[in-house]
Formats: structure tokens, C-alpha cells, sequence
């Protein structure tokens, strides 16, 4: 008998998943198969499946994959240096190499860019995205994870830690000396956020602040133990007093870098008003249509403030991040327990679930 597996059918904007079951077929040169360890339910999603972002159906959604190679030619195999058996994260970006960015090196905002799980479920190979038990995927495309490296804590922040990464990555870029910063405020606790604050902890900043819209037992203790010293609860909080309170902890002048990774456009004013003159505001985070705020541009100029706004990552970010918590054990098994699994079938309570925010990372595993 001919082995079928399922994929989960993104079918529009608030409509259920369709749980379909589609033959396997061997990949075509340059691909190889992937059965699922892991595959992370991203904010991204929940916005197509929302509508906030549009997508044209029927596709299989899903961008945060890491599965386990079961199906390369020898050929492949030994041109790319990866065999059947290993892990790796599957990268969905395909630059076009061809633009002005990609040439620049800012392939990450490709202007060209092309995705691998675009593809038609209804046309071989069926599987060309991450809300499946298996996938195809171009091998270039694949990140190896080393031995010690979880697939499953690396799918926790398969996405969040490379768009964290490329945004200090783009700070570099910029000429931003990170040695440099003793006070940062990272805005939102969500993935992105934990991530922020885990990177700047290994950075050895001196102190690090998160500010969310809700304190609760869990977020606090979750970023106490990634490293931030504090939580700040901007609820009934002008940003004037949350401004006082950064200043407070900086000898007087403000934070020297600020984090945006709540989504919220009410973060903006109050990342301009803690930010200290020449401050450094890396704006990763604002990834949907939320609304407008006012805000007083007048403050860019008297502070001379650094604004680098950051958007998507590249396959070199994605290899910086497996490097990165590959060191870290201990941050590996806080990720790690931040997963709420489900399999593809329970894929519609899995995004009921995280639309209702009862989960820091949903994530599809295997079944049994
Ligand atoms: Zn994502
Ligand atoms: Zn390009």
C-alpha cells in the first residue's frame, strides 16, 4: 500500500483547517522530504488565519518547521553535506540573488522574494509547507541542528529568534556597538520578546527591563529566568512616569537601547520617551496593521534618536540562532517548556488556542 500522510489545509481567512491525506513522492533533485519532529504556529499565522494578512487559499501554511530528512538522493546528499536521518530547520525564504538588497546583503528584504511553501496542496508534491506530518524543501534551504540542540526548543523560536537576531544583526550593520549598552527595555514578552531578552542577557547587559500591558506569575518568572532583572506593567502607566522609572535606573539619562516586540503601535511614544538622547530603538515587532498612533516626531530630532526598524531574517540568522542556543543548554529547556503540542489533526483547536492567547508557543508535533 502506497503511504499517505496528512497535511493541514489553510482553506481563508476564519475557516476551518482541512485535514487532508496525500501520497508521498520522491523529492526532485535540489529537494529533500522531511517527516515533522516540530512546527511552530507563528503570530504570522494567526494574522492570516484572522485575515489581518492575506492570503490567497488553498495553500499549507506553516514557516516554522523542523523535521527529520527521510527522502535525498546520494547526489544531493553528499553535495550539500546533509543525510537521510539528520535534523534541520526548514528556512522558507528564497531571495531572488538578483535585486539591489540581495546584492547589498540585505536579502532578507529581497524584493523578489519567493516562498517555499507557496505551492498548491493539490499539486505534487502536495506538502510544500510546515502544517504537515512531512514536507519538501529545497536543501539549501536547510539548517542542520547539531546533536545537542532540542527540535523541538528549536522550533519553540524557530522564527522569533532569527527576526530577533537580524534586527541587533541590522544594529551591527548600522555601526551600533552593543558592548556598549548598559540599560535595555525590551517592549512585549511574546517569543520575539524572550528571545530579545535572552540575546541581550548573553550580551552581558548590565540591566535589562521588559515591559508588558499585563503582568502575570508566569511571564514574570519566565523572564526573570531569561535574564531580564525587572518587569515593568505599563497598564495604568503614562509614559511619562514609565519614563521616570528608566530613568531612575540610568543615572538620570534613559535606556540606551529599547526593544519593540509587543506589536502594539501604543509602544512607539513610549519607546521614543524612555529612550536616552542617541538611544537605539530596534522596531522588529510591528507586524500587522494595529491601528494609528499619534506621535510626537519632534522627539526623533531633540534626542537624535536611532530608529532601525527590522523585518523577516535570513538563513544566515537561522544558523546564528541554532548556534546560539546550542550553547545554552539551560535556555534550551526554558524554550523548550514554553511548547504547547498538538498534532496536525487537532490543528483547528491548536489555533483556536492560540488566538485565545492560552499558549506562549503553540506547536504541532507528531502523533504517538
Ligand atoms: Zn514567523
Ligand atoms: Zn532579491
Amino acid at each position: 500500500m502506497i503511504k499517505k500522510l496528512k497535511a493541514a489545509i489553510f482553506t481563508g481567512a476564519n475557516k476551518p483547517f482541512e485535514i487532508k491525506e496525500f501520497d508521498i513522492t520522491p523529492p526532485k533533485k535540489g529537494m529533500a522530504r522531511l517527516d515533522l519532529e516540530a512546527s511552530g504556529v507563528c503570530g504570522t499565522d494567526v494574522h492570516f488565519h484572522t485575515g489581518k494578512l492575506l492570503l490567497e487559499p488553498p495553500k499549507v501554511i506553516g514557516h516554522e518547521y523542523v523535521g527529520r530528512v527521510v527522502d535525498i538522493s546520494e547526489e544531493d546528499s553528499k553535495k550539500f553535506g546533509i543525510n537521510a536521518g539528520d535534523v534541520a530547520i526548514v528556512d522558507i525564504a528564497c531571495p531572488c540573488g538578483e535585486c539591489k538588497l540581495c546584492k547589498s546583503g540585505d536579502d532578507a528584504n529581497c524584493v523578489n522574494m519567493a516562498v517555499t511553501n507557496g505551492g498548491n496542496p493539490y499539486e505534487v508534491p502536495y506538502f510544500h509547507g510546515g502544517f504537515a506530518e512531512t514536507t519538501y524543501a529545497p536543501i539549501e534551504n536547510l539548517i542542520k541542528l547539531p546533536e545537542n540542540v532540542d527540535p523541538l526548543a528549536a522550533c519553540v523560536f524557530a522564527c522569533p529568534g532569527p527576526t530577533a537576531i537580524h534586527a541587533f544583526n541590522l544594529a551591527k550593520k548600522a555601526g551600533v556597538d552593543l558592548s556598549d549598552v548598559s540599560l535595555a527595555v525590551v517592549q512585549g514578552t511574546g517569543p520575539v520578546g524572550c528571545m530579545a531578552i535572552a540575546y541581550l542577557k548573553a550580551l552581558n547587559v548590565k540591566k535589562i527591563f521588559a515591559l508588558v500591558a499585563d503582568i502575570t506569575n508566569d511571564n514574570l518568572n519566565l523572564v526573570k529566568k531569561l535574564g531580564a532583572d525587572d518587569i515593568i506593567d505599563v497598564k495604568n502607566k503614562s509614559d511619562a512616569e514609565i519614563g521616570e522609572l528608566i530613568k531612575n535606573a540610568s543615572d538620570g539619562l534613559g535606556a540606551d537601547l529599547v526593544f519593540e516586540a509587543s506589536g502594539n503601535p501604543k509602544a512607539i511614544p513610549t519607546g521614543f520617551e524612555i529612550l536616552r538622547n542617541r538611544g537605539v530603538y530596534l522596531v522588529p515587532g510591528q507586524y500587522s496593521n494595529s491601528g494609528e498612533i499619534s506621535i510626537m516626531p519632534q522627539l526623533i530630532t531633540f534626542k537624535a534618536l536611532h530608529i532601525i526598524g527590522s523585518s523577516q531574517y535570513n538563513i544566515c540568522d537561522v544558523k546564528e540562532y541554532v548556534d546560539f542556543i546550542s550553547k545554552d543548554f539551560k535556555l534550551q529547556e526554558i524554550i523548550k517548556s514554553l511548547a504547547s503540542c498538538y498534532t496536525v489533526s487537532d490543528i483547528n483547536v491548536a489555533f483556536d488556542d492560540a488566538k485565545a492567547r492560552k499558549n506562549i508557543k503553540t506547536v504541532l508535533v507528531k502523533e504517538g
